[in-house]
């Protein structure tokens, strides 16, 4: 299917990116902009993200001159804003006058100011003020020819514990679990006295306080996701209501821990985020990278369920990265139609103008400090702009997609939180990438759900450390796998419901009859340590962990060998209706990953690509819309034998030949 242009009425590809003429206050540096911007295929620019400053230089001193300018240009050459709201860092006289809207840390110590990104998100005066330079904005742009998105704050993230924070976090608790014996039963408190006997005892979790109650400190995380939703509802009311057709986002940030951005995305009219890999180019493989980085926008893709903006990301150095090298001849084509072959519908960058001072001067730009477009950099940019012009049928296509990878918050801090297992790394999100790298190097296309998805369309679903399984998700997966679906599930699944209670009655709790196993014990390898076991007559290193299974109904498709639990299933299937349910006991090694994955996909009946390696492939649309991204991380060229005619060219190939980082991108893809 084909969604609308996520900027109403624009249908081609946005390329452009953050933009700060407010540091330069310069008509003939705007002017210079505009004409470099033009020159790169750029349609888009971000602005006002940080510019509380000077829109309001004194308290309700307001100063929109310089962005009525800077609109009236864009707009005059066909431009769309990303007009951003100011909340993500404020004006010193806001803190200054208010020092309640400065965050207070774990240790209970109030900011000073300075940074970004460090506001109250109780604070009723940030709050108020947010949204009185809000309504101006909306106000005062509501008609713009060039407002194309609101750009909400940036990078939300990081927490309060003031009192107000404190105080919201009690009446959230109230609210849901209405009495305090229903708190202290699910926080199970009776471990080490601490039960609650009054509301006001509470507080959250922190290193000088409590650091025990895994079921107390997974709601401060599930509070600290709801202030981050109602924060973003009230600063986009006025916006709403002003400009109720302009859409808002803000900017994710890929696999960011502090928020479940499944429930946030709820509120966003379309997802964004910001892609800042590491790409090594010669010296290292990246294509472990290049999965991961995959991996992080299916999971961005998948918050809404539709595409999504690459709001971020860097033409050349990132200079916050340890190490701020630059992107090889051709990675930054590579990584940019990554983006949009996994459902970007934009290309953004940080930062069009690269700062002349402070922490962000050495960044990667569009425009750096030598002032002209005649560098390596721009030729790149230059001719990313005019593929994306080329690709802008790509708009609003869909990645169709039969099989669903489960990757859950909820279930990461559950995880991460528990002591036992590993507890120097779970390993949840190296596990995780196991079964996706096994997935997307043979061209599957995959949709990353949270556990609440609904499983419906699906033949296969992939969930890898499952350790929390929430309310009615062992009925659902039950009824996909006797439905005739295929589930894949792991070792470190079933331990704990919603609350982080362990299961009582046989792990994996839920997931028991459907897997027909028990799982009675799980042994931790040390790291260097291997078992193996023996698939297809091949030898497989094990690795991590070694779940002790009973067979209830299931079928072992493969021992361990090694160790006093040789002999003992380490591989099991559950016929059950007409669907199959499979289990993995233990981490192994990509040979295997991938050896299985080619069985269970032919079985499964989903369709797969023989890819060389480090290649992948990204499918948009269908039919004759169907869009093929080949993308090659390799350093070395390579050849794929598919054939199809070329989406820019128009050239038909009967083979695809790949420069390494190479891409090509494909129309009518024959099959077979
Ligand atoms: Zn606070």
């Amino acid at each position: 299917m084909r969604f609308p242009p996520i900027v109403p009425g624009f249908s081609q590809l946005i390329h452009g990116g953050d933009y700060n003429p407010d540091q330069w206050m310069d008509m003939e540096v705007w002017k210079e902009d505009m004409r470099i911007a033009k020159a790169m295929g750029i349609n888009s620019l971000s602005v006002g993200i940080f510019s509380w400053t000077a829109l309001e230089p004194r308290e309700g001193e307001y100063s929109f001159g310089w962005l009525d300018t800077i609109l009236d240009m864009m707009a005059a050459q066909g431009m769309k804003a990303m007009l951003a709201t100011p909340s993500g860092a404020r004006p010193a006289w806001l803190s200054q006058k208010y020092p309640e809207v400065l965050r207070v840390s774990e240790d209970g110590l109030r900011n000073q100011h300075g940074g970004r990104h460090n506001h109250c998100l109780s604070s009723p005066v940030y709050r108020e003020k947010v949204q009185k330079i809000n309504t101006l904005l909306a106000e005062r742009y509501k008609d713009h020819p060039a407002l194309g998105a609101w750009h909400i704050s940036n990078e939300y993230g990081g927490e309060c514990f003031c009192p107000l924070c404190q105080e919201r976090f009690r009446q959230w608790l109230q609210r849901k679990y209405d009495s305090l014996d229903a708190l202290n039963h699910a926080w199970w408190t009776a471990f080490w006295s601490h039960t609650y006997t009054d509301w006001s005892q509470i507080e959250a979790p922190s290193r000088r306080g409590e650091t025990s109650v895994h079921g107390q400190k997974l709601d401060w995380k599930r509070f600290t996701t709801e202030q981050f939703i109602d924060f973003y509802r009230a600063e986009t009311e006025p916006l709403k209501r002003i400009t109720p057709n302009v859409p808002c986002t803000t900017n994710l940030m890929g696999t960011y821990p502090g928020i479940d951005y499944f429930a946030l995305a709820k509120a966003l009219d379309f997802a964004s985020w910001d892609n800042y890999p590491q790409w090594t180019g010669y010296t290292k493989d990246d294509v472990p990278l290049a999965a991961e980085t995959a991996f992080k926008h299916d999971l961005m893709r998948g918050v809404k369920q539709r595409p999504f903006f690459l709001m971020e990301s860097c033409p050349s150095a990132t200079n916050w990265r340890p190490y701020a090298r630059l992107h090889r001849p051709g990675v930054h084509i590579l990584q940019s139609l990554q983006a949009v072959g996994h459902g970007a519908d934009s290309v953004q960058y940080f930062q069009f103008r690269k700062s002349r001072g402070s922490s962000e001067k050495l960044h990667g730009a569009v425009v750096d400090h030598v002032g002209h477009e005649h560098t390596r950099v721009n030729e790149e940019i230059a001719r990313l702009g005019s593929m994306l012009q080329g690709l802008s049928g790509v708009v609003g296509q869909d990645t169709p997609a039969k099989a669903a990878l489960l990757y859950d918050w909820q279930n990461a801090w559950a995880l991460n939180d528990a002591q036992g297992l590993n507890n120097v790394d779970k390993k949840y999100f190296d596990t995780v990438m196991d079964h996706y790298r096994a997935l997307w190097s043979q061209g599957v296309q995959l949709d990353i759900l949270s556990e609440d998805a609904d499983l419906a369309g699906y033949d296969l679903v992939v969930a890898p450390m499952l350790y929390m399984v929430r309310e009615g998700l062992g009925q659902r997966l039950r009824a996909f796998v006797e439905a005739g679906g295929t589930l894949m599930s792991t070792f470190g699944s079933g331990y704990v419901d919603e609350n982080d209670l362990c299961y009582l009655g046989g792990f994996p709790g839920p997931l028991r009859a459907t897997l027909g196993i028990w799982c009675e014990e799980i042994d931790v390898l040390l790291p260097g340590e291997s078992n193996e076991i023996l698939y297809h007559g091949q030898r497989y290193r094990l690795f991590d962990y070694a779940e002790q299974l009973h067979l209830e109904g299931a079928v072992s498709l493969a021992e361990y060998r090694k160790d006093f639990y040789a002999g003992k299933p380490a591989l099991t299937v559950n016929a059950l209706g007409k669907g199959r349910a499979y289990f993995l006991a233990g981490r192994l090694e990509d040979g295997f990953m991938r050896a299985f994955y080619q069985d269970l996909l032919a079985e499964a009946g989903i369709e797969r690509f023989e890819l060389p390696y480090g290649c992948s492939l990204a499918l948009r649309g269908e039919g004759e819309e169907e869009y093929a991204f080949l993308l090659n991380f390799a350093a070395e060229a390579c050849k794929v034998n598919l054939s199809g005619v070329d989406a820019l060219s128009g050239e038909r190939l009967e083979a695809v030949e790949l420069e390494g980082h190479g891409v090509r991108v494909l129309k009518r893809l024959k099959r077979g």
